[in-house]
């Protein structure tokens, strides 16, 4: 026999493994879906595994894009999480480009968005969030959303050509791009509805201190602001606040916040809850459909309550988790929640979830000018819930493994 004779054969004998052995269909390419497919072959899935995703690129890192991918430092190639020879070393089928329509759980099937019908034996939904949309602006060129690599390519596609940015919303996104635009030159603003800077995520103090870092290096930002026009004739040249204030634009990018794709959960009949609703072990309400990352909300031990978090951490560990339960293990989801942000020469690492907290400790100065970084602590009730560092990883880890 001779090798490549050999090759065909070990071909033919995968394939006839994988099809006795079940499908596992994984909805949504991006840090959940991907890392779930690879990581089902890993804990020994031997059927076959279709990745389905909706954008046409490969799946790709996320957070650079608001950082390294529209500063330019890092290209579109060098954000892959994988290269594509790894989905074929591991026969994961990768469908790109594709919409799932529909689930038709009482008969294991679904239906792809060319009408044709795929069964599986497990399911599992990584379908991610969407950008909260402003319903201004519509059709005006220049007004962008940041969520794909196809949004940052647009965004970088005209920044030669303008000057002033308004940044609508100061949360990750909205910070993350303003601090890149700021230093790539542009006259930045961001406008906030909120009273202060990430309010959704931290407490007092640290919004404060991104107030500062930001005018620190020229950012304009305006809190308890609410966009009421987005004007101006084929793009846009002004956005008008609801206190009248105008602010001229030459482009508006909109970080608002995210809601869950939910939408064939829904239609599937799986429980809702802030997301598609998991047990501890990924498992949705439906026999053999999973569901992690963004789109999903699990049961914390930590917070007693039911969560939704949308982080790379989270997508990536509760991925892992529900890939080993859909090869029939029963592993409880317990992960410590984290995140990360760089802005301008910080960086933030966050562990835990602050809200609810009643009692704040800072360890060194909140203040832009002070490089050695800082920490805060939040408690509840004298226990640590959360804490931000920032520039001191070593705090950071501390703090995360004794949460955990
Ligand atoms: P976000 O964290 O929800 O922040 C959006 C902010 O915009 C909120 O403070 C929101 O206030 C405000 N806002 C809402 N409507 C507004 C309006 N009409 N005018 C002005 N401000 C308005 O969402 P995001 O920054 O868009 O980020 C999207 C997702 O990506 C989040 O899950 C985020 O955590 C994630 N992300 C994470 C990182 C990281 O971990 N480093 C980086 C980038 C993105 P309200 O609370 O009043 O709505």
């Amino acid at each position: 026999m001779t090798e490549r004779d050999a090759d065909v054969s070990h071909v033919v004998i995968l394939e006839y493994i994988m099809s006795q052995s079940g499908r596992a269909i994984v909805i949504g390419a991006s840090h959940a879906g991907s890392q779930l497919a690879l990581h089902l072959r890993k804990c020994g899935w031997e059927g076959e595994i279709v990745l389905i995703g909706a954008e046409n690129n490969l799946p790709y890192h996320r957070p650079p894009l608001s950082k390294a991918v529209m500063s330019g430092d890092k290209t579109a190639e060098q954000i892959l999480l994988r290269p594509e020879a790894m989905y074929e070393k591991q026969s994961v089928t990768l469908k790109l480009g594709t919409q799932v329509k529909a689930i038709d759980p009482d008969n294991h099937l679904v239906t792809l968005s060319d009408g044709s019908e795929l069964s599986y034996d497990k399911l599992a939904l990584c379908t991610g969030a969407r950008p909260v949309k402003l319903p201004l602006g519509d059709g005006l060129g220049g007004v962008h959303y940041l969520r794909t690599l196809d949004d940052v390519l647009a965004i970088k596609a005209e920044l030669d050509g303008i000057s002033r940015v308004v940044v609508v919303g100061g949360g990750y996104i909205g910070l993350e791009a303003a601090a890149v635009l700021a230093k790539a030159g542009k006259q930045v603003t961001v406008l906030e509805r909120e009273s202060r800077l990430l309010q959704r995520v931290t407490g007092e103090q640290m919004s404060a201190y991104f107030k500062a870092l930001h005018e620190h290096h020229g950012v304009e930002v305006v809190t308890h602001c609410e966009v009421t026009a987005i004007n101006g004739e084929g793009s846009v040249s002004e956005v008008v606040t609801a206190d009248d204030k105008v602010f001229a634009a030459d482009m508006v990018i909109v970080g608002i916040g995210v809601v869950p794709e939910t939408g064939l959960a829904e239609q599937a009949g799986l429980r809702l809850d802030n997301g598609i609703a998991v047990d501890a072990y990924a498992q949705t309400s439906m026999t053999d459909i999973y569901a992690a990352g963004d789109c999903s909300s699990h049961p914390s031990a930590l917070y007693q309550r039911s969560i939704r978090l949308e982080s790379v951490q989270n997508a990536n560990d509760q991925s892992r988790v529900a890939a080993i339960n859909m090869c029939g293990e029963q592993q409880q989801y317990t992960a410590t929640p984290w995140f990360w942000s760089d802005q301008f020469d910080i960086k933030l690492q966050s562990a835990g979830l602050c809200e609810g907290y009643d009692q704040v400790e800072t360890d060194g100065e909140v203040s832009p000018e002070n490089k050695d970084g800082f920490v805060v602590r939040y408690y509840h009730q004298g226990r640590l819930i959360a804490a931000d560092c920032i520039n001191r990883p070593k705090d950071f880890m501390a703090i995360k493994n004794s949460l955990a």
